[in-house]
This record gives C-alpha cells, sequence and structure tokens, in this order.
C-alpha cells in the first residue's frame, strides 16, 4: 500500500482552471492524483470515428501537457467500467477522498450514487460540486417549490437570486497545482488501445468575442453569417470553458439575449433534473397518444438531406459534415420530422444525439419536444414552420442553400417528398385526433 492520496474525478469539466470541485480536491491534506475514465458501456454504443471522442482525447491530452509543464505532474487515464477502475485505484493507493463535479444526466446519477455506495463502505468519502451551471436541480423554484415549467418565469427567478459576486467567483486552482501527486508514470492511453480512430470532424474553437456577443441579437438567426453564433455548445458540454467565466462575459458586454440562451440551457437542464422520463415520454402526456407514421424510407431521406426542401436539406447536410447545425434549421428540421412527416420526435432526437458535437441530452430532448409540441413551454402544435418562407426570413439569399446544396440546380437534385399543404393539413388532423 502506497501513500494517502485524494482523487479528482473529470468528467464534464474538462480544464483546469476554474474548475470548482478540482479546486476543492486541491485543498484536501493530501496529493491529488486527477483522473479521466472513458467508460466502456458508453464507448461501446459510438462509431469508431466519433468526433466527441477524439476532442475529449486531445483535451485530456493537452492538460495531461500542462500538468506536465507546470508541476512536472499528469492525469491519469483509464478505460472500462467507472466501479471496477475505481476498485483497482482503493487497491493501488490508500485513498482518503474521491473529489468531483455533478453530472445531472440519469446514466451519471445513478453512476455516481453506486461509486459514492462503494466508496463509503470502504471508508472513503465522495465530495461533489455544482460547477457546470449556475444555479441546478432545485435551486430555482416556485414560491410553492414546485419547479417551473415555463421558461420566462424561471428566467425572472433565476435574475432575482443571482448574486454576480458569490455565483460567478473564480475559483483559482493554479495556485495549487504543486497540490497534484508528482507523476510517477501515471497511466496513459491512445486512442487505438480503446479501438477508437481520430476523426476527420474537429470541434471548432468558440468565438464568445465581445463583437460576437454585442451584435448576437442582429446575426444569430442568419445560419450563412459565419461566426453569428458563438460555437459554445460542445465547449460547455464537455466543461472545456467555466460557464462563469461565459456568464460573465454576456453581462460584462451587455447582451441580454446572449445571456438569456445560457439560461434556456439551465432551464432544460433542471427540466430533466425534475423530469427524467421526458427522455422517453412526451412532457405532456396527451401527445404520446399521436399516430406517428414512422416511415423509414421517408426518416432516411430526412437524414440524408435528400427532402427536396432546400432549407432542410442543407441543415442535415450540414449537421452530417460538420457535426453542427444552426439553431433556427434545427428548429426547421425538427418541426419538418416531426409535423411534415409525422416522425416521432424520438427518432430524430436519437439521430442529432448520435450526430450533434454538442449533443447534451436535456437540451436535445427539451428541443425535441418543444419542436414536436409536446415539451414543456412548447408552441402551440397548430404552428407549423413552412420550409419554403422560413427561406425568405432567415436566408433570403440563399447562401447558406448555396453552402450545403450544391446540386440544387441539378437534375438529380430530389423533388419535394411531400406537398407541404398536404402535409400541413395531415398534421393537423392527427394531432387533434390524438389531443381531442
Ligand atoms: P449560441 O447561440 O451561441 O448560444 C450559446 C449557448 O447557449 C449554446 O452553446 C447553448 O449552450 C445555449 N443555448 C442556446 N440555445 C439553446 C437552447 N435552445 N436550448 C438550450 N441551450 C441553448 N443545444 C445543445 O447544447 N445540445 C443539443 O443537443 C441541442 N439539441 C437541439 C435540438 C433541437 C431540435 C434544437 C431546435 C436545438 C437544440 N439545441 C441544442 C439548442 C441550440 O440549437 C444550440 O445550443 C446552439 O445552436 C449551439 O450553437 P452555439 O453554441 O453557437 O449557440
Amino acid at each position: 500500500m502506497s501513500k494517502k492520496i485524494s482523487i479528482f474525478w473529470f468528467r464534464r469539466d474538462l480544464r483546469l482552471e476554474d474548475n470548482i470541485g478540482l479546486y476543492h480536491a486541491l485543498q484536501s491534506d493530501y496529493p491529488v492524483l486527477p483522473i479521466f475514465i472513458f467508460d466502456k458501456d458508453i464507448l461501446e454504443n459510438l462509431p469508431k470515428d466519433d468526433a466527441r471522442v477524439s476532442f475529449i482525447f486531445n483535451q485530456l491530452e493537452s492538460m495531461r501537457n500542462t500538468l506536465q509543464e507546470a508541476v512536472e505532474s499528469s492525469l491519469a487515464l483509464y478505460h472500462g467500467i467507472p466501479q471496477e477502475i475505481f476498485k483497482s485505484l482503493l487497491e493501488d493507493y490508500e485513498v482518503q477522498a474521491v473529489y468531483t463535479n455533478h453530472d445531472y444526466e440519469p446514466y451519471a446519477t445513478e453512476r455516481d450514487t453506486k461509486i459514492q455506495d462503494y466508496l463509503k463502505d470502504n471508508n472513503v468519502e465522495f465530495h461533489s460540486y455544482k460547477d457546470q451551471v449556475i444555479f441546478e436541480k432545485g435551486d430555482v423554484l416556485k414560491d410553492d417549490g414546485d419547479p417551473y415549467v415555463v421558461y420566462t418565469p424561471y428566467k425572472t427567478k433565476w435574475k432575482s437570486i443571482f448574486d454576480s459576486k458569490k455565483d460567478l467567483k473564480t475559483y483559482n486552482t493554479k495556485k495549487y497545482f504543486k497540490n497534484f501527486i508528482a507523476h510517477s508514470r501515471l497511466p496513459n492511453l491512445s486512442l487505438s488501445d480503446m479501438g477508437f480512430e481520430t476523426s476527420k470532424i474537429k470541434v471548432p474553437n468558440y468565438t464568445a468575442s465581445a463583437k460576437v456577443i454585442q451584435n448576437y441579437e442582429d446575426t444569430r438567426n442568419y445560419p450563412a453569417i459565419e461566426n453569428g453564433t458563438s460555437h459554445l455548445g460542445p465547449h460547455l458540454r464537455f466543461g472545456t470553458v467555466s460557464i462563469r467565466e461565459i456568464t460573465k462575459r454576456a453581462i460584462s458586454e451587455k447582451n441580454e439575449v446572449f445571456w438569456s440562451e445560457l439560461i434556456w440551457r439551465e432551464f432544460f437542464m433542471q427540466i430533466l433534473w425534475h423530469f427524467p422520463n421526458t427522455t422517453k415520454n412526451a412532457f405532456r402526456a396527451k401527445y404520446d397518444r399521436i399516430e406517428w407514421r414512422n416511415n423509414e424510407a421517408e426518416f432516411e431521406k430526412w437524414k440524408n438531406g435528400e427532402t427536396g426542401y432546400a432549407l432542410v436539406d442543407a441543415g442535415m447536410r450540414e449537421l452530417n459534415t460538420t457535426g453542427y447545425m444552426h439553431n433556427r434549421v434545427r428548429m426547421l428540421v425538427a418541426s419538418f420530422l416531426c409535423k411534415h412527416l409525422l416522425i416521432d420526435w424520438r427518432w430524430g432526437e436519437a439521430y442529432f444525439a448520435e450526430k450533434l458535437l454538442d449533443f447534451d441530452l436535456s437540451a436535445n430532448v427539451g428541443n425535441w419536444q418543444w419542436a414536436a409540441g409536446s415539451g414543456v413551454d412548447a408552441a402551440p402544435y397548430f404552428r407549423i414552420f413552412n420550409p419554403m418562407t422560413q427561406i425568405d426570413k432567415f436566408d433570403k439569399q440563399k447562401e447558406y442553400i448555396n453552402k450545403w446544396v450544391t446540386d440544387l440546380q441539378e437534375l438529380t437534385y430530389p423533388d419535394k417528398m411531400v406537398d407541404h399543404k398536404m402535409a400541413r393539413e395531415r398534421c393537423l388532423k392527427t394531432y387533434k385526433e390524438a389531443l381531442s
């Protein structure tokens, strides 16, 4: 048995600075072993060139280098089932405590409960912190203690309890880097050790510059504008940037609209926390009575961007090529799938989960249910986007369309797979029957 240590377990917080759980671990009385576990059960279901796995891997590598240079330390990488990895860590070290940050998804909370129990049985403390959001779980509740299910009053309450001094405190971890364990050949891995390869798709850097935030309202609705939005999605998802830092920027640039988007993220996170069954069931139960057509051949056309509706196709092709799709177009393709094709939102949600670099269960489910009309704060079901007039509104010069649908003028470009008027009426009839 070697010397006493604390462990810091990285998950959705892949950064060394302003990381609350890490800050607390480094303040403990023992040297800190930082670890990351590539969860076998999760990796098993991903394609071998998954871009998110490459992104995580590269970020860990860069953190390893930083620690090596700063304090001749490193970060231990494991590939396995978390509980088994902890078992072997307890055999190799005298572990006093494990530190980490909260992860709110149902799979993660179940995993953490099991690990916490296992550690407790072995007299090891488990400390977990709020880090990836400003407000979590039951932090923002109605006066009667119920969770909010409508965004605007949620946001009002969020802002009323927000205290920038307290909630945006920076956690300076650098000061304590010397408390990391000395690097004595900590376990390393390569992507190929796990059966993965480097993806051709790269996660772009985010662009939360003053200019992008200041112009956000003017640019955010137009998919052809290059940095019209921040591209923060994957960075907030994997914690390569701190939400406190980004919120500070939103406030200092005085951009309420941008800030509101960050609050939407927390709104959907608390919805998932309070209503975990919404990953499978409609939030408004009667929407599960809808008789989806679920035509598989039509689903394939939608996935491949071959619907014959240029803006829908541009979006799907952007997604398939880059792992990103502009929010305006996400709203349209989601509406098209659920309403024009009457395909279950769960099918679309699963496809986005597979493809999006910024896939986040709470935002994905929340926004898909919004598009289907079945979710919290969803638009009335009879508001159906017209895929033609959406072009006039958001891509009038067809710059975005021409970028992604290069065959638009060619004979091979498919005819519209469904007539808009017919699809609209069919949708209204189907929804009406289910909901009445
Ligand atoms: P910006 O416009 O720059 O916004 C900044 C940040 O605010 C985003 O990175 C995100 O963290 C947050 N945000 C913005 N809009 C929303 C929103 N509607 N809901 C929740 N958070 C928001 N977002 C995800 O992060 N993961 C998903 O899996 C996801 N799936 C979606 C599915 C559908 C059908 C739709 C309509 C939207 C989805 N969104 C999702 C929301 C939104 O489209 C993306 O957050 C946004 O496009 C990401 O680009 P950005 O970082 O440049 O955003």
